[in-house]
């Protein structure tokens, strides 16, 4: 998805300078060190959003070790990183994870993701994070041969749900969200939870209270204890309750059960890894393969330290090779942002 959450539509393999595996806190600050250098990024994430762990794991704690901020919360963090590298305009693409990464013969990089999304690139920078985020899987006989299909952990396209029956379980705000999201495109939208109390901000769950008031939204307190279908397709599902069993219809589920981090593909690249880390040199950030980068949590060298400043400081100096490689022969030049009328033009603030 794009930033303004427009679905992107693919005709091709997308051509840029530099793709950056991961939007967390490193990620994001990858795109400002590149852009400076006048490096173009495309950014993928699996999450939904940008911020990776700060955003997921700890939006409303504050972290008091970002230099110059004596206090800040995970969320506004990423909303000031997200302004940061606002002039830089990089393209996102949210909900997809890179499952390939491979060389090219002419020395360029080839990315594909489970959305089936492709880019050619110059440089690869790996900022991973702890690894991909994954939807935590409701533990039910069967449940593999409907994801993809009939269960969905995250919406990709909201018109694929036009006129179904769907069950969505979960307390949180993701399921509030999709709930009041889908509601007026459902056949029927029922919401299921094993309490009647929901952690998700008061406004979603006072408007879906009011929705199960008209009767457009039905709420049940238990537990799905069986699926029923045929193939890749979901025909019903088993709730349990406090008074007993019901079938209910369902054309589609979303269990929305939270998420673990896996280091997931990233082992698949063919990377040398150390205890699930790319050991990276500590003066370009480079991992074993010439062009692929890995900066933040997901590399290992020693004396790290798993902290954002280390991650910002990383990035700084990945960007002075990657644009060596993605501009080859062109002298990079050391500059302020205070005094370089040059850097203040790409700000956009000269
Ligand atoms: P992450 O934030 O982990 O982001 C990585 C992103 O990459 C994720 O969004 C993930 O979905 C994505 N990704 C991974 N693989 C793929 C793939 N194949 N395809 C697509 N996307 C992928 N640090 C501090 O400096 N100070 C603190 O006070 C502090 N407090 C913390 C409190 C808590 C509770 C936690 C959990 C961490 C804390 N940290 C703190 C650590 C800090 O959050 C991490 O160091 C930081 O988030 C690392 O940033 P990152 O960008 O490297 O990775």
């Amino acid at each position: 998805m794009s930033l303004d959450g427009n679905v992107v539509e693919p005709t091709g393999p997308i051509e840029t300078d530099a793709v950056i595996i991961g939007a967390g806190p490193v990620g994001l600050f990858a795109v400002f060190e590149l852009g400076l250098l006048d490096v173009k990024a495309h950014v993928i994430d699996i999450l939904d959003k940008p911020g990776g762990q700060c955003a997921e794991l700890y939006p409303e704690k504050p972290i008091y070790d970002i230099p110059a901020l004596p206090s800040v919360s995970g969320q506004e963090l990423v909303d000031r990183l997200m302004q940061q590298i606002e002039p830089f305009g990089p393209t996102f693409h949210f909900g997809e994870r890179v499952d390939v990464l491979e060389r090219l013969p002419d020395e360029r990089f080839r990315l594909k993701t489970d959305a089936g999304t492709e880019f050619i690139a110059k440089v690869v920078v790996i900022a991973a994070g702890g690894g991909s985020f994954t939807p935590k899987r409701p533990p039910l006989e069967g449940i593999e041969a409907f994801e993809g299909s009939s269960v969905l952990y995250s919406v990709r396209r909201m018109e694929t749900l036009r006129d179904k029956a769907v069950l969505i379980v979960g307390g949180g705000d993701s399921a509030l969200d999709w709930t009041l999201n889908l509601q007026p495109i459902a056949k029927s939208l029922t919401l299921l939870h094993r309490r009647d109390d929901f952690r998700a901000a008061p406004h979603s769950v006072s408007k879906m209270r009011e929705l199960v008031e008209t009767g457009d939204v039905r709420l049940m307190i238990g537990q799905v204890s069986a699926l029923q279908g045929s193939g890749d397709k979901l025909e019903g599902a088993t709730i349990k309750t406090k008074d007993g069993e019901e079938r209910i219809d369902v054309d589609v589920m979303l269990p929305f059960f939270g998420l673990t981090m896996k280091l997931g593909p990233v082992a698949n690249w063919g990377l040398a890894l150390h205890e699930n880390l790319i050991p990276v040199d500590t003066e370009k950030f480079e991992t074993s393969e010439k062009g692929i980068f890995a900066v933040g949590d997901i590399n290992t060298y020693p004396g790290k330290l798993k902290l954002i400043l280390s991650g910002f400081h990383e990035v700084a100096l990945m960007a002075q090779q990657a644009a060596r490689y993605v501009f080859p022969g062109k002298k990079v030049m050391f500059q302020y942002t205070t005094s370089s009328s040059s850097l203040q033009k790409k700000l956009g603030v000269s």
